[in-house]
């Protein structure tokens, strides 16, 4: 009489694996307890969760592409900033001028490696010290405003699209940490 009660739980819906995260949960469960997976959804509902985590690392893919770009920026940003001072003090003889640019050369450097790790809080720092040199040599130089005006768009429009996209990126992450779905970092 109290054997009858037994088998009910257990063995009338036996663990499923979850597809998505691979989590074992009981077979009457509609979402996984993990990834919140329709596991015992339509194939409707499956599918349209298969799509969001989909368009969620393509989002991710292209922020990343983006974040790539502010990086390569701020590579060309060294070496610019080499190449002037390099001439500054080989041409002209100007000891402050190489030492300030080689400086900003390192700098730009460290923010370069840094931005793999934190690329919101490193392209930001990279073109908060980009401008500041902009406005600092305006004061110097006026002309110097007008000079590689084409870079200076591009650098810019560079930084502002990484920081945005940077921010971007961290929420699209926050989203497919929640899936389960992280994809694989590949540098
Ligand atoms: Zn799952």
């Amino acid at each position: 009489m109290f054997m009858e009660f037994l088998p009910e739980s257990g063995a009338l819906s036996p663990d499923v694996s979850c597809e998505n995260c691979t989590t074992q949960n009981p077979g009457n469960r509609k979402f996984c307890s993990q990834c919140s997976f329709p596991i015992g959804g339509t194939d409707d509902e499956q599918r349209s969760f298969r799509l969001l985590v989909s368009s969620r690392k393509r989002l991710l893919g292209d922020a990343n592409d983006k974040i790539k770009g502010a990086k390569t920026a701020i590579y060309i940003l060294a070496g610019i900033f080499f190449v002037f001072g390099g001439i500054a003090g080989l041409v002209n003889d100007d000891v402050p001028t190489l030492v300030v640019n080689l400086c900003l050369c390192i700098l730009f450097l460290i923010f370069a490696a840094w931005s793999t790790k934190n690329p919101f809080g490193a392209i930001l720092t990279a073109f908060m010290v980009y401008l500041t040199v902009q406005v600092v040599n305006a004061f110097v130089d006026p002309v110097s405003i007008f000079s590689g005006l084409i870079i200076k768009i591009f650098v810019i429009a560079a930084f502002i699209k990484g920081i945005r996209s940077a921010q971007e990126g961290q929420g699209y992450l926050k989203e497919l940490e929640k899936l389960k779905a992280v994809p694989v970092d590949n540098g």
